[in-house]
């Protein structure tokens, strides 16, 4: 069989290696950190920094195709992987690990981002707060997930205890939305484009709690507007794989809030609700094999987080048969740190 090299080597990369071993691939996982949920699940495993050059030449050496499920990989080290393709593409990655070359990105391609500008010092984050005002979020522009990195600016006052010496921030509006949601395409090999039904998602100090398909009513009117954007970004950037564009739904229109070039936690729902997950769908366009089909297959879906102490539950999710429990095998539980979800499927919006 063929070997898929993952760059990552967190709960997305143990996912995809879990789709790729049913359609009979092995993976070979690339992560930093030896304390790999991915690796526990691939053949092969190296570990090394993402910079070491040498070592990102002989695994793609031993990989026919190569992906990452980590959108901070750094990209200047990249072409070390030589002529095994790399899929989704590096452009994708630069843009999307940069909130400002992102947002500037999809601006270009005719979507509408919250007010935003660059902030590097004193002088431009006054100027920001004076054009843009205050509720607003300051974003590192680099390197935040699950809403780290992030400072929630609701008045002037906030500001005094802010030092920003240097550090690349991007300042953005705070936008009054009614809900948020996700769109999420595959891009096969030849530019076939597929979207899963778009999830209404909640968020608990920064982090996704929750997942649920079909979206409410106000979500729905704006999702084809917002499909449309993601089929122009990501043929722009000659996409191959699963990518995710997370949107505000507000009185004006989708806002596009920031895109990730791989699966997504508001995508888990498709393993069992829907024809086919977005990790198959994923391996499949990466291996260029024709696309699975995104369609729901029940009314509706419901998708939960286990974060941090939620996970010492798991027995009892488990003891419920509509429950369908997902452990990613993380050694320590830390608080604000994803350690499995729960789908159910549901015969209406409410079960
Ligand atoms: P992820 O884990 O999704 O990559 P992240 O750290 O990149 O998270 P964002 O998606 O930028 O963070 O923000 C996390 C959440 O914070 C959003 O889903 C939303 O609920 C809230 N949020 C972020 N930016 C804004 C904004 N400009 N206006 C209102 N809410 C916001
Ligand atoms: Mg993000
Ligand atoms: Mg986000």
């Amino acid at each position: 069989g063929s070997t898929i090299g993952i760059l990552g080597g967190g709960q997305l990369g143990r996912m995809l290696a879990m789709a790729a071993a049913q359609l009979g691939y092995c993976c070979h996982v690339y992560a930093p950190d030896g304390d790999s949920v991915a690796a526990d699940v691939s053949a092969g495993f190296t570990c090394a920094p993402y910079d070491d050059t040498g070592a990102l030449a002989e695994f793609a050496a031993a990989c026919d195709v190569i992906t990452y499920e980590f959108e901070n990989v750094p990209v200047a080290p990249l072409p070390s992987l030589g002529d095994t393709p790399l899929r989704s593409p590096a452009r994708a990655l630069e843009i999307a690990q940069d909130r400002l070359a992102e947002k500037r990105f999809v601006e270009q391609h005719g979507g509408t981002p919250a007010p935003f500008m660059a902030v590097e010092n004193e002088a431009e984050f006054t100027a920001a707060l004076e054009r843009i005002g205050t509720p607003g979020i300051l974003k590192t522009r680099r390197d935040g997930y699950d809403g780290k990195g992030q400072w929630r600016i609701m008045s002037p006052r906030d500001t005094e205890d802010l030092t920003l010496s240097g550090k690349q921030l991007i300042y953005e509006g705070f936008v009054d939305f009614t809900a948020e949601f996700s769109v999420i395409l595959v891009r096969g090999l030849d530019g076939e484009i597929r979207f899963w039904d778009s999830a209404q998602n909640d968020h608990s100090s920064g982090i996704l709690s929750r997942s649920v398909v079909p979206a409410g009513a106000a979500v729905a009117s704006q999702v084809p507007a917002a499909r449309e954007l993601a089929a122009r970004v990501a043929e722009a950037l000659g996409y191959v794989g699963v990518l995710t564009l997370e949107f505000f739904a507000t009185e004006k229109g989708p806002v596009f809030n920031e895109m990730a070039p791989r699966v997504h936690n508001s995508g888990h729902w498709t393993i069992e609700g829907a024809r086919t997950s977005q990790f198959e769908n994923h391996i499949r366009a990466i291996c260029g094999l024709p696309l699975g089909l995104t369609d729901t297959i029940v009314p509706a879906v419901r998708m939960d987080n286990l974060i941090g102490e939620e996970a010492n539950d798991w027995l009892s999710l488990l003891a419920d048969p509509a429950n369908h429990l997902h452990l990613y095998g993380k050694a320590e539980i830390n608080p604000g740190r994803k350690m499995g979800h729960v789908t159910r499927l549901l015969t209406d919006g409410h079960g």
